[in-house]
């Protein structure tokens, strides 16, 4: 079986900067998958790829054994990729409820034409939506938080129901832009705990951008360092924490 995901040699320039320098690596089905890296690292630039914010200059992205740039660029959650964003991109004056269902209504498959018509088609659609974004308010304890408007809530919450606006795409690849980031350390351990459910729950495979160590090891089946765009380990969070070169490109050594 193909893997659900596979950077065969790729490369991505901007002018004279290289970065992403040949890179391969593949993404198991059902696994959480993360890459770290210092700063300038090409962890972004792999993920707006990821995205079809910008194709390879060279080498090829497949998802599930499918070359992406075949696809059109618009059509990711047809494909079944969703993504977060580190700075958090809600909807503030909607709320909870709403932005998980302008989530969901971003990728409706239907036009202008079947919805006034309101077919039946269409009005089981609308459930399907509903049913998903219930499902993952219930999911992500969010229902406290059901009618409140974003604006309103801690950073912490915002930072669930991004999370939440994903998943209720129903994706089989979560692209994660570092979950962690800004969070306090049990609001990080609470992410650590959505993010092994999400896995082992609703078997969803996690790809993740992430600066903190401890989550990446404790949630992580493998981990990918890079620097200057390239791949310096690639292995189990232990296997990479105590490679030479991660050690030698974190310390400076
Ligand atoms: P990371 O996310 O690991 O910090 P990035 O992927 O954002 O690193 O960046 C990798 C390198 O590519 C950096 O040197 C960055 O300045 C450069 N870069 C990223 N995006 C662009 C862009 N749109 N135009 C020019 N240079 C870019
Ligand atoms: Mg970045």
């Amino acid at each position: 079986m193909s893997p659900l995901l596979e950077f065969d040699n790729v490369t991505l320039s901007f002018g004279g900067l290289v970065a992403v320098d040949r890179l391969s690596f593949t993404v198991e089905n059902g696994e959480v998958f993360a890459i770290v890296g210092p700063n300038g690292a090409g962890k972004s630039t792999a993920f707006n790829l990821i995205s079809r914010f910008y194709d390879p200059v060279e080498g090829k992205i497949r998802l599930a054994g499918d070359d992406l740039v075949q696809h059109p660029s618009h059509d990711l959650a047809g494909l079944g990729v969703a993504r977060t964003f580190q700075n958090i991109e809600l909807f503030d004056q909607a709320t909870v409820l709403e932005n998980l269902l302008i989530g969901r209504h971003r990728f409706r498959k239907s036009n202008l034409l079947t919805e006034i018509a309101f077919t039946p088609f269409v009005r089981d659609q609308e459930r399907q939506h509903r049913h998903a974004v219930e499902e993952v308010i219930d999911f992500l304890d969010l229902q406290p938080y059901r009618e409140k408007r974003i604006a309103g809530l801690p950073y912490g919450v915002r930072k669930v129901v991004e999370l939440g606006r994903a998943l209720a795409t129903k994706p089989r690849l979560l692209l994660l832009d570092e979950p962690a980031s800004g969070l306090s350390v049990e609001e990080t351990r609470d992410m650590a705990y959505w993010i092994e459910d999400i896995k082992k729950q609703m078997g969803i495979t996690v790809l993740m951008v992430e600066h903190d160590m401890h989550l990446v090891s404790s949630v992580s089946d493998r981990v990918l360092a890079m620097a200057d765009g390239h791949k310096l380990a690639l292995g189990t969070p232990d296997e990479v924490q105590s490679h030479p070169a991660v050690l030698e490109a974190y310390l400076g050594a």
